[in-house]
């Protein structure tokens, strides 16, 4: 004996159904065989729409009557030759007669009880089942059409019956033995109770209607066709990346679907484990894949998780109170009033100070649940010994399951890790003491982004699906871009790593693209997006709520560096060449370095000092590693040093200013750079990165650029210079005088910052650099005399969207 189940997209039309046939066909030898079938998929919902509306009064119930009529009748004139068709034909329009007689009675009623509920949707089963009956007896397949309400007896337990183990083992070895076809189809979800009415084994049913079939006959095997070649290891709906569990114990499966893997009925497992009949998960749109074996004992994986799946429409109610430490009875009062209630209980924690308990039930039922747990303690409330419940709505559950948790230590560690490092808040935790699943609960905006960080940390051991997002396609942003593209193999190969641009903005378009955003095309693709607006672009980022997300600033915007602190506070990583944010008041630079240690991101602006050049990153080094910094000196002015390096009193300073804009060296308007204000910012960083708290006006600048370069645009700013090259040749001539080179200087000591131009003579470190090179000297406890010096290009497109790369990377590890 073998059982096939298959479900309702499995029998979805007369294609499907051919289908269904022709692997029945394939399977069916010697041995007798029992399909179970679906309902045409969504029909179930179609049957209890159309009483629902009938229930309130709409007689559009009518309309959705003729659909399901239509569509049957349909299949039934696809799939079988117009010869046999009239007796089919007619069995169809007589149950959708029947419907309709009920749907009226609902209607004039206004009632759409349970009973009435399960006799309505009973039919989609009914006359799917006859129908394919029929097809195979057409297809030259002899098979027998059963009802299962003769078989399958419940409880009378309307939409949720009990099946009643004994009675119905009995009818099923009587039918099966007087049985002559080898073959027989049979309704699934459908059963009755002792006095013959109908009434339904819950949604999903079907399954459970094979399984009971199965034990009943000690089947060989159970085989659930379905739409997936699987159990997975997630929601495939969710994540993209789910794949087949190729062996699963049935304890597994049976935690699985009771999280909510929908492809397998909960119930399903029980009556097959207690006669160990394997169960195998397999797809009718792709018979020849292996699919899912479940049995006693799963093949070990190395891998302690076999699969995640989750809940929804949670809700959490918290009994609390110093009353309850140490008195034995409330836990049993507490679920005694859920019992009689009838309020299934899903999820229990209690802290072991006894001080609360939290429960999870399903949404519909909080009401419920609070007016009689609240009732149950009226009294201990009364006099303050328990707090009124506390209710929390909108939750879902993530659950883990794997039999082998038990013995792998660090599974929650990581699992909880993975939440917190991508600001997924935890409400309760609960883990059976089967240690087969640790379930946590979180808010139902945040479960399918759970579900995809949790399956990516326990089963993705390919690739780490990176979300980034850029404002700013200026010159570094879009070398960025293409540095990219360039390496994206390369990150792939050997750090594991996909980074997918989701959004790109500059001052004027923006785009999202959940899929990533073709590195080919981004610019026409841009073109064509949404007018910019920074506040849209974060509420987005926000929205979305992706895994693994960094932002990085590619502007050097006021109102973007506005925006950090809350991607941070959403654990979305900032990556900033943007100097604006860490130059800014030292509350803000504090603000948002807590924030990234508090939400467990990282905020990361190496580039902010000296481009690509290790300086932020080797000044962190030395201070957590215990070293002191007595002093920095620096040129940190790629700009200047450009200018000074190629101003000789020939050529014009203006001009060479303009050589350095035009090469990409300088801010967009160049008096950042000669006014010392953006070097000012560069020490101010490097001073708080050492620890001091310093604020801009704290800087003492001795500017060279005289006083009226200062006013009106940069056009105007050109002119001035023009007019005031004797002002810059006396300062190139008195340090020529003095065999010295003009270089802009920031010097940060004893808790001071200073910068200016300098004379340095050929015997100082500073004094060899050439071209746009900064240099940076850590005099410290551990480089007394000779310091430790960073050196090399300190501007350029190229160079800083390469530190911005590897800050990017640096946060793909937080
Ligand atoms: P049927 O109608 O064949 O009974 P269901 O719709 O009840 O099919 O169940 C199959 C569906 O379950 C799949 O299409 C898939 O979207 C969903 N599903 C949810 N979780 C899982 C999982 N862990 N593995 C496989 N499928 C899942
Ligand atoms: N047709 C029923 C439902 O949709 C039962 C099943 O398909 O398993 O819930
Ligand atoms: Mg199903």
């Amino acid at each position: 004996m073998q059982v096939l189940k298959f479900g309702g997209t499995s029998v979805g039309s007369a294609d499907n159904i051919k289908r269904v046939i022709s692997i029945v066909k394939e399977k069916s030898g010697k041995d007798k065989t029992i399909i179970v079938v679906s309902a045409l998929g969504g029909t179930t919902d179609a049957l209890l729409n159309s009483g629902l509306m009938a229930a309130g009064g709409n007689e559009q119930y009518k309309e959705e009557l003729q659909h399901i009529e239509q569509r049957h009748l349909d299949t039934v004139k696809l799939l079988i030759p117009v010869q046999q068709q009239s007796s089919i034909l007619s069995m169809v329009k007589k149950l959708c007669n029947d419907i309709e007689d009920i749907c009226n009675g609902i209607f004039l009623l206004g009632e759409f009880s349970a009973r009435t509920r399960d006799r309505m949707v009973s039919y989609g089963e009914l006359i799917s089942s006859q129908v394919i009956a029929a097809a195979f007896n057409s297809a030259g397949v002899t098979a027998a059409w059963k009802d299962a309400r003769t078989l399958i007896q419940t409880n009378a337990n309307f939409g949720n019956a009990m099946v009643n183990v004994a009675a119905t083992r009995k009818q099923i070895k009587d039918y099966i033995s007087t049985c002559k076809e080898s073959l027989v189809i049979v309704p699934g979800f459908i059963a009755a109770d002792a006095n013959n009415e109908t009434t339904t084994l819950g949604r999903g049913g079907s399954d459970y209607t094979a399984a009971i079939l199965a034990a009943a006959t000690d089947a060989a095997t159970l085989e659930i066709w379905t739409d997936v070649s699987g159990m997975m290891t997630a929601d495939p709906r969710w994540v993209s990346s789910a794949r087949v569990i190729p062996s699963i114990s049935y304890q597994e499966a049976m935690e699985l679907s009771h999280f909510g893997a929908k492809v397998l009925y909960p119930p399903t497992i029980q009556p097959v484990l207690r006669k160990a009949i394997p169960v195998v998960i397999k797809n009718t749109f792709a018979p020849h894949d292996a699919g899912t074996i479940i049995q006693q004992k799963a093949a070990a994986n190395g891998n302690p998780i076999r699969g995640i799946s989750s809940v929804s429409n949670i809700a959490l109610f918290s009994l609390e109170g110093s009353g309850m430490v140490g008195v034995p009875g409330f836990s049993r009062r507490l679920f005694e009033a859920l019992s009689e209630a009838q309020i299934n209980v899903i999820l229990i924690t209690q802290g072991s100070s006894e001080h609360s308990i939290c429960v999870g039930v399903e949404a519909a039922s909080i009401h419920k649940a609070k007016a009689v747990v609240d009732a149950e303690f009226e009294h201990e409330i009364a006099v303050e010994k328990v707090q009124p419940l506390l209710v929390e709505t909108e939750l879902s559950i993530v659950a883990l399951v794997g039999e082998k948790m038990k013995s792998h230590p660090g599974t929650s560690g990581k699992m909880f890790g993975a939440l917190g490092r991508n600001g997924i808040n935890v409400r309760a935790i609960a883990q059976g003491s089967s240690e087969r699943n640790i379930s946590a609960v979180v808010a139902t905006k945040d479960v399918r982004k759970a579900i995809n960080v949790l399956h990516e940390e326990f089963f993705e051991t390919t690739n780490k699906q990176i979300h980034l997002f850029i404002a700013g396609t200026g010159n570094v942003g879009s070398k960025l871009l293409q540095q990219l593209q360039q390496q994206q193999e390369w990150l792939a190969k050997h750090l594991r790593l996909n980074v997918r641009v989701t959004g790109l903005a500059n001052s004027r378009k923006m785009i999202i693209d959940d899929k990533g955003i073709d590195f080919n095309q981004w610019p026409e693709k841009l073109q064509g997006g949404e007018e910019a607006d920074i506040e849209a672009f974060v509420n987005i980022i926000i929205g979305k709520n992706f895994r693994n997300a960094i932002f990085a600033d590619m502007t050097a915007s006021d109102a973007v560096a506005k925006v950090y602190d809350r991607l941070l506070q959403k654990s979305v990583s900032v990556v900033a060449c943007n100097k604006v944010a860490a130059s800014s008041s030292y509350a803000y630079y504090r603000e948002l370095k807590d924030l990234a240690r508090s939400y467990n991101c990282l905020y990361l602006f190496e580039t902010n000092v000296g481009a690509a050049l290790p300086v932020i990153g080797t000044l962190n080094d030395l201070m957590r590693s215990g070293d002191k910094i007595n002093r920095i000196e620096a040129v940190l002015s790629g700009t200047l040093n450009f200018v000074f390096n190629h101003y000789k009193g020939e050529v014009s300073f203006a001009k060479v200013v303009k050589q350095a804009q035009e090469e990409g060296y300088t801010e967009p308007d160049p008096r950042l750079d000669l006014s010392g204000t953006d070097v000012m910012r560069k020490i101010l960083i490097l001073a708080r990165e050492s620890g001091e708290q310093l604020e801009m006006e704290d800087i003492t600048c001795n500017s060279f650029l005289p006083e009226s370069c200062m006013h009106g645009d940069v056009k105007a700013f050109y002119k001035e210079m023009e007019r005031q090259e004797p002002h810059f040749k006396k300062l190139y001539d008195a340090a020529a005088a003095a065999n010295s080179k003009l270089k802009f200087v920031a010097k940060f000591e004893k808790g001071k910052a200073v910068v200016g131009l300098e004379h340095i003579s050929p015997q100082h470190d500073l004094y060899h650099l050439y071209g746009k090179d900064n240099v940076v000297l850590f005099y410290t406890a551990r480089y007394p005399s000779q310091p430790l010096v960073v050196k090399g290009a300190g501007a350029g497109a190229e160079v800083t969207a390469s530190g911005v790369f590897a800050d990017i990377i640096r946060a793909t590890a937080s």
